[in-house]
């Protein structure tokens, strides 16, 4: 049985698997190595996803999702056309749409992934990354971090090694850096560090702004401010897309042009878009935040306790480190050349299908690899303390520092501060800050996480010992145990604010699998649809009013995904279509 493994992208994604011990991609029913990651869903519920989709984009932008990546997480709806998703469900369509790709490629049914995650992503985008495989019907073996999954990769790559590498991974929506030490056949994590809203994508919008400028000059109105919205909407897509053809087009040229003819009708007037900019006056735009991811290699670099020159390899991963930029900032840093022996798009899926392998004890004997992560984040509670004779609430004290090797379990015990205190409310927090309220509250839940039942007693003398747990794949788990009474209060953080709940869950594969049951007949009934249409147009009216009634039965077996009925009524259809063309 094949574990998949699956390189979850803001904007491309990849799936590779371990044949006869070694990864090996595997391309989608296009013939295609990544899969971008575009879902699309028309008015007759044909769903569709990938280049189709990204095609389609900018004729369909209410109809299209990009970049879900980004809301992974949050409790945001995504409305596309008359339906209103969460951010898991969107993934869960994309991931049911690869499951079906690797599925046909190999043979056989996928039923578990290795997924991975940028090391910077937070315990709720975890969470909800493992939620949408499990409505796509994966199991999810392992959430991996995607520069730890191509530290895997170039490790099976170059056995044998002795070495510090920093693996530097600029996707489309976000960026991460890893220090790793490679020892043989032992690949460590030192340290992690990234940004979560920092990628490609963010280059793009730059480079949309851009052109908005320039346009404003010329014609000296703002590009996105006269139309009808849905034309606004449509003419944001195109330049969208364009930004990111012209922004690939200057990693290999010295300049690049906006060619959007028909772009918009202004005054009665059509206006083409034709700007051209060069490779310099990208870099000066895109230069501050590039120099940004250099502010992070300096905390993991310091983090890991390494100097710069004791880098031996650095590893560029991710689409955006083709910019010759990006290349020349991180190269001046260690004063070597990057590595370019490994391919930016396909490291983490392959490093994602060797972490399923090593699972599954389908790697040799001599390629077996042992991997240790960290927890990337500084996680702690709030306590009160006394300041100067005060009592001040909000301090944030630390249970697991950031880099600790995974998984790790960190006790620590406080008391009661009231007298006869019968509860103490627990709050999780990851940060740096020591003000508790700086950092993230990853508690932010409905329920809050109450320990109760703590007997009546002065203040100060009941116990209550707090652990806290990271584990492999970056989920926490949180327990409270009163020491006095034994009474032990365990949570996952599962109840965050936008975790879909079991129950939803339940519903979203149930409602998912309807959906591409419906997918799967619109697309099969729209020939016959079509034809059906055609015919209609040069009919007699009465039995123009046939057809139509015909038609609409048929959809109407599609929207209630009746298979038999489907069937039933195609052929009613036909029928009615060969009698009139007699
Ligand atoms: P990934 O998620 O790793 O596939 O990275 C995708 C990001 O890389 C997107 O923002 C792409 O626009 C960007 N990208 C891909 N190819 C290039 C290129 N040749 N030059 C610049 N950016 C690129």
């Amino acid at each position: 049985m094949t574990i998949l493994g699956i390189d979850l992208g803001t904007t491309n994604s990849a799936m590779a698997y371990v044949k006869n011990g070694q990864p090996e991609m595997i391309v989608n029913s296009r013939g295609e190595r990544t899969t971008p990651s575009v879902f699309q869903k028309n008015i007759n519920g044909e769903l569709v996803v990938g280049s189709v989709a990204k095609n389609q984009y900018s004729s369909l932008p209410e109809q299209t999702v990009l970049e879900i990546k980004r809301k992974m997480g949050t409790d945001e709806k995504i409305t596309v056309g008359e339906t209103s998703f969460t951010p898991e469900q969107i993934s869960a369509h994309f991931l049911k749409y690869l499951k079906q790709a690797a599925e046909d490629f190999l043979g056989e049914k996928i039923t578990e992934a290795v997924i991975t995650v940028p090391a910077y992503f937070s315990d709720a985008q975890r969470k909800a990354t493992k939620i949408a495989g499990e409505i796509a019907g994966l199991k999810v073996e392992r959430i991996l971090n995607e520069p730890t999954a191509a530290a895997i990769a170039y490790g099976l790559d170059h056995p044998d090694s002795e070495k510090n590498i920093i693996v530097y991974d600029l996707g489309g929506g976000t960026f991460d850096i890893s220090v790793v030490r490679l020892d043989k056949n032992l690949i460590e994590v030192k340290a992690s560090a990234g940004d979560n809203h920092l990628g490609g994508m963010d280059l793009d919008r730059l480079l949309v702004d851009w052109v908005a400028e320039q346009f404003a000059e010329q014609y000296d109105v703002p590009l996105f401010s006269f139309g009808e919205a849905s034309e606004i909407t449509q003419r944001h897509a195109r330049v969208k897309l364009e930004a990111e053809n012209v922004k690939k087009s200057l990693s290999s040229e010295l300049s690049a042009t906006f060619n959007l003819p028909f772009l918009a009708v202004y005054e009665g007037k059509p206006i083409s878009l034709d700007y051209t900019i060069t490779r310099a006056e990208f870099e000066d735009i895109v230069r501050p935040l590039l120099e940004e991811t250099l502010v992070h290699v300096d905390k993991a670099i310091h983090d890991a306790k390494l100097a710069p020159d004791a880098i031996d390899d650095i590893i560029l991963i991710g689409g955006a480190t083709r910019i010759p930029l990006v290349q020349q900032l991180v190269e001046a840093k260690f004063e070597r050349m990057a590595k370019k022996d490994i391919n930016p798009d396909e490291a983490v899926a392959l490093g994602a299908a060797i972490q399923g392998a090593m699972k599954e004890d389908s790697l040799s004997e001599e390629s077996s690899l042992m991997v240790i992560d960290v927890c990337p984040y500084t996680l702690g509670t709030d306590v009160l303390r006394i300041v100067d004779g005060k009592r001040q609430s909000g301090y944030f004290d630390i249970l697991i520092r950031r880099n600790e090797p995974l998984p790790v379990t960190a006790k620590k015990i406080y008391n009661t501060v009231n007298d006869n205190q019968t509860t103490i409310d627990i709050g999780v927090y990851q940060g740096d800050d020591e003000d508790a309220r700086v950092n993230d509250d990853l508690r932010i839940t409905e329920t809050p996480l109450i320990v109760d039942e703590i007997p009546e007693n002065a203040a100060g003398k009941e116990k209550v010992e707090i652990m806290f747990r990271y584990d492999v794949n970056g989920l926490i788990q949180i327990e409270a145990t009163v020491l006095s009474t034994g009474r032990t209060i365990s949570q996952v953080l599962d109840a965050q604010r936008g975790i879909m709940s079991a129950r939803q869950v339940k519903e979203a594969k149930l409602e998912l699998f309807d959906d591409w049951e419906k997918s799967k007949l619109a697309s099969e009934m729209k020939g016959v649809i079509r034809r059906a249409k055609k015919v209609r147009r040069n009919a007699e009216p009465q039995q123009a009013v046939q057809i139509e009634e015909a038609i609409q039965q048929l959809e109407y077996a599609i929207q209630e995904t009746d298979v038999e009925l489907v069937k039933t009524r195609e052929e009613a259809l036909l029928d009615l279509l060969m009698e009139i063309i007699e």
